[in-house]
């Protein structure tokens, strides 16, 4: 993708250099503990100005410069995908008579809380319907090129395109009917409402491209790279990778064929009207 120098989104939440597990302070609460004791047994007021200042630590083990520059650079490349998916969808809400509201992007290295609950890197990116905002730690991007074989600029933009989709679902009340349902039904029923919605996530990610290649601004190869990326984090494959066997009930996400097809419909189409998943009678 010919993404350098365009403008990317102001709704980024870099989070990068503050740990997720809450205030973890060198000294810093226990200066405070100290500071709470001697006001107490001292007597006098407690001052907030006075207060130790608690900074929030970073548990991480310090990154070269190299390092630094290329999780830089990735977190530049996804605030402009970003930026490219409210283009879309603005342009989208607006001919329906609608205002889109853009989501938040959370940038976070190896935990965070959000108000799904705290989640890891080890998670992978992930949207929460409750705050409305996608979570993404960049070293997904290198997983992506490494274990999972899906390397790319346009891998890490279709996901972060995925996430998206999910935005709109919850915003159109997809999401909470499915939701809603996770109430009624059976493990395994609702296995299929999760794949539903999962493969039309992938559907939005496929009509974004559609209107962004129309930009030109993507480059040969970008697509087949999504579409790898598709195939490459469908479920049977990820789950023959850590079980060495495929179990469809366990499915959530679709499988590597349906997560491809489903992008793919959405890219070549750009129609919203195909991409109803829940009433489609493959699945
Ligand atoms: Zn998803």
């Amino acid at each position: 993708m010919f993404w350098k120098g365009r403008q990317g989104s102001t709704n980024v939440d870099d989070r990068r250099g503050i740990s997720g597990g809450g205030l973890v302070a060198g000294g810093g609460i226990v200066g405070v503990i100290i500071y709470l004791l001697v006001t107490f047994l001292g007597g006098g007021e407690i001052d907030p100005n006075n207060m130790p200042s608690i900074q929030p630590g970073n548990q991480q083990t310090e990154m070269t410069a190299e390092e630094k520059a290329a999780d830089d650079e990735r977190a530049e490349f996804v605030r402009v995908v970003l930026k490219e998916t409210e283009d879309v969808w603005n342009k989208i809400y607006a001919e329906q008579g609608k205002d889109y509201p853009e989501p938040t992007l959370v940038l976070f290295r190896g935990a965070v809380q959000s108000a799904c609950g705290n989640a890891s890197a080890a998670m992978g990116p992930f949207y929460c319907p409750g705050d409305g905002k996608l979570y993404i730690d960049l070293s997904f991007y290198e997983d992506m090129q490494t274990k999972l074989n899906a390397p790319g600029d346009f891998a890490m933009a279709y996901v972060v395109a995925h996430e998206v989709g999910h935005h709109v679902q919850n915003l159109n009340g997809t999401a909470a009917k499915v939701s809603q349902l996770r109430q009624q039904l059976s493990e395994a029923e609702y296995n299929r409402y999760s794949v539903k919605m999962e493969l039309q996530a992938d559907f939005l990610a496929g009509v974004w491209a559609h209107y962004t290649q129309q930009k030109n601004i993507l480059e040969t190869g970008d697509i087949e790279e999504a579409l790898n990326a598709a195939n490459a984090i469908g479920d049977d494959l990820l789950q023959k990778r850590s079980q060495g066997h495929v179990v469809p009930d366990a499915f959530t996400h679709g499988t590597s064929a349906q997560r491809t097809y489903w992008f793919k419909k959405g890219y070549q189409t750009g129609d919203l009207s195909q991409g109803d998943t829940f009433n489609s009678p493959d699945l």
